[in-house]
């Protein structure tokens, strides 16, 4: 049988020489404007992308969600749009509208609600078979722009500014190493995330579930706890960043004046690439801004810290 790996590069190459939209936006990104915000002991990049403003701008309460028919449903979707069977529940296809070089959706085969209760090893078993790429998951209520059917994305390693930020001893260092799992903590990324590294998936998962146990007891109001997360494999362990939010859009997406940005943080931002579909925003937006965003949308150290306490 032919590798997950393969058959991905298969499907690419086959989408882009057959679906003129998909090639269209993957040549497209010769033309992306890059521009690097520099902290003192890291980097963000800030990238220009109009093809992304459906999805910063998506509108993800009940009733619009209600109203449009779902994007992600096989009877929706392009007609030449083809997919690669993940096991029995999940299809994965290429993202017509990329971030990165390779950019996929990997989608539930039912309409069912965006939940990672329960799903967190297929999304390990995901980055087991696409060694190559990075994993993400964003939650109904902080990034993802179908809340109402289940999904994935993947992007090709070597993009995301976090894959190096983790090596740095500056930025992130071990601090507990239990029963065949890591938990790393980071300090002045501006960011409060945890990461866990482990060579086994088993051992992540119940460490995650633990995690969302005690995160939910603080969002009870809300459908699971407000959580971005990337997962990728290396050398046969998994590194799992989580990013605890608690806040969806910062103040500066509704602003009605020129204060406005237009930028709806989700994985991609949160692992350092800043996605603006608007030029303006792109232009202006600047390091105070960042920093003012990434504090309201994420838990500080104070907030993450207890929830960490002998969590392995
Ligand atoms: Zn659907």
């Amino acid at each position: 049988m032919m590798s997950y790996s393969d058959g991905v590069k298969e499907l690419f190459e086959s989408q882009l020489a057959d679906w003129d939209l998909a090639n269209a936006n993957y040549k497209q990104l010769d033309n992306v404007k890059t521009r690097s915000l520099i902290f003192e002991d890291f980097q963000v990049l800030v990238q220009y992308n109009p093809g992304r403003i459906t999805s910063s701008a998506a509108k993800v309460d009940t009733k619009s969600i209600e109203a449009r028919p779902c994007f992600l449903c096989g009877k929706n979707r392009p007609a030449q749009q083809r997919g690669l069977a993940f096991g029995s529940d999940l299809t994965i296809l290429v993202n017509p509208f990329p971030i990165f070089r390779k950019h996929l959706t990997i989608v539930a085969n039912n309409h069912t609600d965006q939940r990672i209760g329960g799903n967190m090893m297929a999304m390990l078993d995901l980055a087991r078979e696409l060694p190559d790429y990075q994993i993400f998951y964003n939650g109904p209520q902080c990034g993802a722009s179908a809340p109402d059917h289940f999904h994935f994305q993947a992007g090709n390693k070597g993009f995301l500014p976090i894959e190096n930020d983790f090596l740095s001893e500056t930025l992130c260092k071990l601090s507990v190493a239990k029963d065949d799992a890591e938990l790393w903590q980071w300090a002045g990324y501006q960011r409060g995330l945890f990461s866990l590294k482990s060579a086994s998936a088993e051992r992540l998962a119940e460490v995650f579930d633990k995690f969302c146990c005690r995160f939910a007891a603080l969002q009870t109001d809300r459908p699971e706890p407000m959580l971005n997360i990337l997962a990728s494999y290396d050398k046969g362990e998994w590194i799992v960043h989580l990013f605890p939010r608690k806040l969806h859009r910062p103040t500066q997406y509704f602003a009605d004046d020129d204060s406005r940005i237009l930028l709806s943080p989700a994985s991609v931002d949160m692992g350092g690439v800043i996605i603006t579909p608007r030029e303006k925003d792109f232009l202006k937006i600047n390091k105070d801004d960042l920093t003012d965003i990434f504090s309201q949308v994420s838990l500080s150290n104070n907030e993450l810290l207890p929830l960490l306490m002998d969590l392995l």
